[in-house]
């Protein structure tokens, strides 16, 4: 497996801390509003990975955070007049039914940031003690970035261009700053805002703290992988470098990955510009499964711009695997147990051979783009090959690799049966069993029943076939 590593800049072979396991830390969303779609494609992307990871042998430890206290989330409570964990407890919820509608597997660990402030104490103490942080007049601590040499390093940042791109840090003198650089670790308390005791003052953490201290809690002091959206590179996980580094004494990931916007108009598509769509906008008209088909048709490192052409072209793409799915399935169900022929068997070492294809695709930074035309291949082989005369045990194998490489990408193409499908199935059987008995009767009986609820019947070469109207 070959990643592209930020850190290095450079496509490395992965090469884990522990034979045979994968730790992993993914930023999560910060929650007090509904998630927006850019938000889903980390999520997306690295469940994929971690899929991927699973599915060739490894144990993946993923451990994804919620950020619970935060600016925006106060001012979210303000506005409500409610407590701010009404808030945040209200959008951790919200977005866990997106994931489950994107089949994004709940983490090994969801941290809350709220409920680890004891750590993040005990690290800023450390940083303190080992003369990487310092205390302000009013309590603030800030972390001295002159004291770690390697601040930089991640964003392959020059330090002296560094001062444009802090999100949250105004050169001020009065602040107590030693310098611009410096970022807080823990802040003050305001009027109104939650708070926890510490040495310094009563206050919270600052934002960056909060990953430092729960991966090193939930995996370890260093991790194979650490991953985000490339906004994140910038201050924030050069500053969890710093932070950890300075307070382990280890380097702290050995792979940074990082995602490409998800774009509209070509622009990074943020709550702050307002040209968002939320994943519960788009579950009202497509299935989220769509959304996920589209994340995954890009390079994961390379920008995608949303459009509802692009939707589209998802929509008929997973469609096209999906029939192909359910039609192995109709042919399996009338198929003889026969064993396979030669054909049969020289058409599945192809698509034996698709499936190392499709490996190599994603062994190759989850090229997932590339996995997935491997997965049309794999269905027009299926389209072709796949007769009503096949043996079942070809028709199986060739579904049984369609439906393995989908679940890989976290694809669901096999359509479960609903209560109402097994029903109608059971009317089928029934008029099937009548007309062999000659009682016609019955059987149009049967067909007129089905068809006030929809059904029509198609009687093809290939046995008794249904659709809704
Ligand atoms: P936030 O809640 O803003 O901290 O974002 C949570 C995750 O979503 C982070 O990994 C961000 O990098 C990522 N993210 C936010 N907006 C986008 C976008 N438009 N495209 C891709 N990733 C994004
Ligand atoms: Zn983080």
């Amino acid at each position: 497996m070959k990643i592209y590593n930020t850190l290095t800049r450079r496509l490395e072979d992965f090469k884990p801390i522990n034979e045979g396991k994968v730790s992993m830390y993914v930023c999560g969303p910060t929650v007090y509003n509904l998630i927006h779609i850019g938000n889903a494609r980390p999520m997306i992307v690295f469940d994929t990975f971690r899929r991927y990871m699973t599915y060739r042998g490894f144990e993946v430890n993923y451990v994804s955070n919620f950020t619970d206290v935060d600016d925006k989330i106060i001012k979210a409570a303000n506005d409500e007049g409610v407590d701010s964990k009404e808030i945040s407890e209200r959008y951790i919820k919200e977005c866990k039914k997106d994931m489950e509608g994107l089949n994004v597997m709940p983490a090994t660990t969801h941290p809350k940031a709220t409920e680890e402030i004891g750590g993040m104490i005990d690290m800023i103490q450390t940083l303190i003690d080992k003369g990487h942080a310092y205390v302000a007049k009013d309590g603030t601590v800030y972390y001295r970035t002159a004291s770690f040499k390697e601040y930089g390093k991640l964003s392959h940042k020059n330090i002296d261009d560094l001062e444009g791109g802090h999100r949250d840090i105004k050169v001020t003198g009065s602040e107590g700053k030693e310098d611009m650089l410096d970022f807080v670790l823990w802040k003050p308390k305001k009027e109104g805002e939650p708070y926890w005791t510490s040495p310094w003052c009563d206050g919270r953490p600052g934002w960056h703290i909060e990953c430092s201290v729960m991966s090193k809690k939930y995996l370890g002091d260093a991790i194979d992988i650490h991953a985000g959206g490339e906004d994140l590179i910038f201050p924030h996980h050069e500053n969890e470098i710093a932070q950890s580094e300075a307070a382990n004494g280890v380097p702290f990931a050995h792979y940074w990955m990082h995602n490409a916007f998800l774009n509209i108009d070509n622009k990074k598509m943020s709550k702050s510009l307002g040209n968002f769509f939320t994943v519960r906008d788009i579950s009202e008209k497509y299935d989220l499964q769509v959304l996920r088909f589209f994340m995954l048709s890009a390079h994961y490192r390379s920008p995608l711009n949303f459009s509802a052409q692009l939707m589209e072209a998802a929509k008929a793409g997973l469609e096209r695997i999906r029939n192909c799915v359910a039609d192995l399935d109709f042919k399996a169900g009338n198929a003889k147990d026969a064993e396979m022929s030669d054909a049969e068997k020289e058409t599945l070492s192809k698509a034996d051979a698709l499936k190392q294809k499709y490996n190599e695709a994603m062994d190759d930074d989850l090229n997932t783009a590339d996995a997935i035309s491997v997965i049309f291949e794999l269905v027009k082989l299926a389209n072709t090959e796949a007769k009503s005369e096949s043996s079942k045990a070809f028709i199986m194998r060739m579904k049984d690799i369609l439906v393995e490489l989908s679940g890989v990408l976290g694809l669901k193409v096999t359509v479960e049966k609903e209560a109402l499908d097994v029903d109608i199935e059971a009317l089928i059987e029934e008029r099937q069993a009548a007309r062999k008995n000659k009682d016609f009767a019955r059987a149009d009986e049967i067909r007129d029943e089905l068809l006030q609820k929809g059904i029509v019947l198609k009687d093809t070469r290939e046995g008794v076939k249904w659709e809704r109207l």
